[in-house]
């Protein structure tokens, strides 16, 4: 097989034979379809706050701008506080922000790192469509710490009327009719999603859509995707075995649905559906026991691809042994950076070492001074040692202190060689996968859920459809 790039590649946290993946199920919105994230989150940030504005809010609002570099996915929003947060995998939180204000250690320290750590008191940004969300509640609390008084409520409060209206402009068309009147703004175009399910289809996989998504949306983005793009597959349902639309993820994985069949292309009529789904056919809600027994497929033979790690991962893999893809689409640029940076991380690894060994040379300094001193104040030692004690000890002294000012700068330059190299992956933020150098609460949480993790869902044409996709996760740090 050619040598892939980082941001080409399949990472395995569980070994996959895809030689027994019968069908492989693929989630639309960020993983078939890719968003020009910049121009889709300003709308849906601008859309919901005219929402604030026609509500009672202040007018003032309307002037705040949608940043679109400032939240990233895996943050935790601290609804009661109105704080932004960065944690790593053992739950500490390395950044926080109140609205635009970054919180010191102290206070870091007094809010959570010195009390338990109560994972439900926070919403996790896991979703792209969270990303708008959650930079629209930081400029309005923002405003808030800027203008006291000017809006009588509390960040709970604001979150709540967040939530109903980024949920209404879901509903209402004020996002997706906007997206759909002019696509080539909102909609990026992978140029190999064709290539990637055709190879799978030629593979002998059957291939599913299953989104959360209406079928009038569904319809108009797949066929601005798919259709006349190959001339055996004219038309975008040509592709898929099975389409589900508005299945409600993840309860589609928790409930008991039953599947209705949409009966007009225009329309969108629903009808109860009874007995096997029909290829082809359009279906609509459902559930995954349904799905299982109506397709006969058991869930190791399903491979379902996603980007929303609790809608699409977490229950699908826990409750009916699905594998699963996850895509993070952000790790296009961070690979490209981490290959980049590669150096900077030797570089980091190697003052690493060089302190651990000034560490080492500090402690048997410190052992030796206090074996010199027991000696001395032990009543066997002979008197006329008193000089040469004294004279030692000095000089141990004196060596001590100027390791221990070594070790203190090697320490600095760690810490700055660290930051430089996280700020050229988000200037506040650092690595998505990472705090520091150790996991993120997020790095963590696609290590345990996620069977396989990529960037792009079309990395799946670099591999071949019984390939065995092998998994070195289960190297423990004594291994190494
Ligand atoms: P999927 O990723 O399963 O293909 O679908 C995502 C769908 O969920 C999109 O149609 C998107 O508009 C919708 N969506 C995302 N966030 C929200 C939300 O907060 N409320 C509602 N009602 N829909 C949402
Ligand atoms: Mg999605």
């Amino acid at each position: 097989m050619q040598k892939l790039k980082k941001h080409q590649k399949i990472y395995v946290n569980r070994s996959i034979n895809m030689a027994s993946i019968r069908s492989l199920g693929f989630d639309m919105d960020h993983t078939l379809v890719l968003y020009n994230r910049v121009n889709f989150e300003n709308l849906a940030f601008h859309e919901t706050l005219k929402k604030f504005i026609a509500n009672g809010y202040p007018e003032e609002l309307a002037s705040l701008k949608f940043d679109p570099n400032f939240v990233i996915r895996g943050l935790l929003v601290d609804r009661e506080r109105g704080n932004l947060l960065k944690v790593d995998a053992h739950k500490y939180v390395k950044v926080a922000f109140h609205g635009h204000m970054k919180l010191d250690k102290a206070a870091r320290s007094e809010l959570y790192n010195s009390r338990g750590f109560k994972a439900d008191d926070f919403l996790t940004v896991d979703t792209f469509f969270a990303l708008s969300e959650t930079q629209l509640y930081i400029e309005i609390v923002d405003y808030m710490r800027r203008n006291p008084g000017k809006i009588q409520k509390t960040f709970t409060e604001v979150y709540k009327d967040l939530r109903e209206w980024i949920d209404l402009s879901h509903q209402d068309g004020s996002i997706k009719t906007k997206v759909l009147m002019e696509p080539s703004k909102y909609i990026v175009r992978d140029p190999h999603l064709v290539d990637t399910l055709v190879k799978l289809i030629d593979g002998g996989k059957k291939i599913f859509l299953l989104t959360n998504s209406d079928w009038a949306y569904t319809n108009s983005v797949m066929t601005y995707l798919l259709d006349n793009q190959h001339e055996e597959f004219q038309q975008w349902q040509d592709y898929f075995e099975y389409i589900i639309v508005s299945a409600g993820k993840p309860n589609f994985f928790t409930g008991t649905n039953p599947f209705y069949e949409v009966m007009t292309e225009q329309d969108g009529l629903l009808k109860l559906h009874r007995g096997p789904l029909v290829p082809k056919n359009v279906y609509h809600g459902g559930n995954a026991i349904l799905f299982e027994k109506l397709t006969m497929q058991k869930g190791d033979q399903i491979l379902y691809c996603g980007d929303h790690i609790y809608g699409d991962i977490m229950r699908s893999k826990e409750l009916f042994n699905w594998r699963t893809l996850l895509v993070v689409e952000e790790l296009y640029d961070d690979f490209k950076k981490t290959e980049k940076l590669q150096p900077e991380l030797e570089k980091i690894m190697e003052a690493i070492t060089v302190e651990e060994d000034l560490q080492a040379q500090v402690q048997a300094l410190r052992s030796n001074i206090s074996n010199q001193e027991r000696r001395h104040k032990s009543k066997h030692r002979a008197k006329q040692d008193e000089s040469k004690f004294l004279v030692r000890i000095a000089e141990l002294q004196a060596e001590l202190k100027g390791k221990e000012e070594t070790l203190e700068t090697q320490h600095k330059a760690i810490k700055e060689l660290i930051s430089t190299r996280e700020k050229q992956f988000h200037p506040v933020w650092g690595e998505l996968m990472r705090t520091s150098l150790e996991k993120s609460r997020f790095g963590k949480q696609i290590e345990s859920y996620a069977c396989l993790y990529t960037s792009r869902m079309s990395a799946l044409r670099h591999y071949s459809c019984s390939e065995k996709l092998r998994s070195y996760r289960d190297v423990m740090p004594h291994d190494l």
